[in-house]
């Protein structure tokens, strides 16, 4: 059976979907009910009220998170709307729940306009410890998003943004390692300039690039000042104008160091990588289908070129499963109120520091036997690594504390062993 009849039975096998609540204290007899609810419960809503921060220690609002979407860029399936978007949302909480033991109510919100989702979503807050939305189109996804983070005192991350920013950002980071070249002399070739080519580009310059040296492309071409000029480009393209020439793409990438694809598959030839700088990246990540092909990026030139694509029959996956069970775990255990930019730089810079380290054979084993060591083909930990979480989560609740949105303070090497349990 193919994929999809396979996936249609696995759906629709009793009980329909994925996911189910469970209870996780005794219901067994009278007593346990009048604790569970009337008139027990009442304790424990008068805390609350007292004082609201209570509701982490008496109910499961410190380790819930709301995967939000409107349905409008759900996969590369478009805007399929908010109810067909439920099986990925669903699938989201079981990445949440399998790889960080996090719970999720996946919510599907029938609604457009930025307004209306910021007013609904921001009305959830009692409910949730945090928000990772979810496949909602650009432009609208980067001004719901802030004004989220804005209204709420609890973590707002959409992942379709930062996700892949931090990832590749790791990938960034040691590609520049092992090639001896230094971040803020990249020069950086978009194409693409949707919610998350946006995103990775803001991202790096936290990194430590330097956004004169970004150039990026939409599916007209760079993304110039006279385009701007011109009214072609929304506000957060205008973000990454340059004052260069008009051209395509072919001519955005002569010379240049790295090239992030974040479109659309099979736009870029072996010339143009061939008309790259000295040991270029290419870190191809459209999916299904990447920008270019893996083996011809590598086969395109003599040197040595470091391939990163969003497939799984590859090295390198970029893959988001790598960041938001780890990032949402270190958050939720310091009750964060934010997921700020040093919390996300933090865990990039884990995840780097964990590809230097040798692989446990059990990882290997579960890679089917391939050599997984610090290079050009292993720059980024494998998302089965069980380490991936001892080091992301850790990494993000510290700098949570350091940047002072942490309300719950713990100890470091004691929370490594925790998680280790
Ligand atoms: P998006 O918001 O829809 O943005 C897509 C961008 O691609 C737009 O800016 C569009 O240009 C541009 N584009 C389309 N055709 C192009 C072409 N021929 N040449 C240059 N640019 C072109 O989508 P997104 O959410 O950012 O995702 C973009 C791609 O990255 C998708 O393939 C997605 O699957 C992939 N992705 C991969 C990962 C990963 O981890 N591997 C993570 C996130 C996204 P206009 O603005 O002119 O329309
Ligand atoms: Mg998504």
């Amino acid at each position: 059976m193919g994929l999809d009849e396979d996936s249609l039975d696995y759906h629709r096998s009793d009980p329909p979907g994925k996911i189910e609540i469970s209870t996780t204290k005794p219901t067994n007899t009278q007593r346990d009910l009048s604790l569970a609810y009337s008139p027990g419960v009442a304790a424990p809503c008068n805390e609350i009220a007292d004082d609201a921060g209570k509701a982490y220690s008496y109910t499961a609002k410190g380790n819930l998170v709301a995967v939000v979407s409107n349905g409008s860029a759900v996969l590369g399936l478009g805007d399929i709307g908010a109810q067909a978007s439920k099986p990925v949302m669903e699938g989201k909480g079981v990445l949440f729940k399998r790889f960080a033991d996090i719970d999720v109510f996946d919510i599907e919100l029938d609604q457009q306009d930025p307004d209306d989702i910021v007013r609904t979503v921001s009305a959830m807050e009692p409910t949730f410890g945090g928000v990772n939305l979810e496949d909602i189109k650009a432009p609208e996804c980067f001004e719901i998003e802030e004004r989220l983070r804005e209204e709420m005192d609890i973590p707002v991350f959409h992942d379709d943004q930062h996700g892949t920013a931090i990832i590749s950002g790791a990938a960034l980071l040691n590609a520049a390692e092992l090639t001896e070249k230094d971040l803020s002399d990249l020069e950086i070739v978009f194409s693409g300039a949707g919610a998350s080519a946006i995103a990775t580009a803001r991202f790096y310059v936290s990194l430590g690039a330097r956004k004169e040296n970004i150039t990026m492309c939409d599916s007209s071409g760079i993304i110039t000042e006279q385009r701007v000029r011109n009214g072609e480009v929304n506000e957060f393209k205008t973000e990454f104008a340059r004052d260069v020439p008009e051209g395509d793409l072919a001519a955005a990438m002569e010379g240049a160091d790295v090239f992030v694809g974040l479109s659309v598959g099979g736009i870029v030839s072996q010339d143009m990588v061939r008309s790259m700088a000295d040991n270029p990246f290419i870190f191809a990540m459209a999916n299904p289908d990447p920008e270019i092909d893996y083996e011809d990026a590598k086969e395109a030139r003599d040197d040595t070129v470091i391939v990163a694509t969003g497939r799984s029959d590859y090295p390198n996956m970029v893959n988001n499963v790598l960041g938001f069970p780890f990032i949402f775990r270190g958050a939720l255990d310091v009750r964060a109120s934010d997921i700020n930019e040093e919390m996300k730089v933090a865990a990039a810079r884990a995840l780097a520091k964990l590809a230097k380290k040798d692989v446990p054979d059990a990882v290997v084993k579960a890679y089917g036997d391939q050599p997984l060591q610090f290079g050009p083909d292993y720059i980024i930990p494998k998302p089965l690594d069980p380490r991936v979480l001892f080091e992301v989560a850790p990494a993000v609740a510290d700098a949570a504390m350091e940047t002072g949105v942490a309300r719950s303070e713990l100890d470091t090497d004691e929370y490594v062993e925790t998680l280790e349990a």
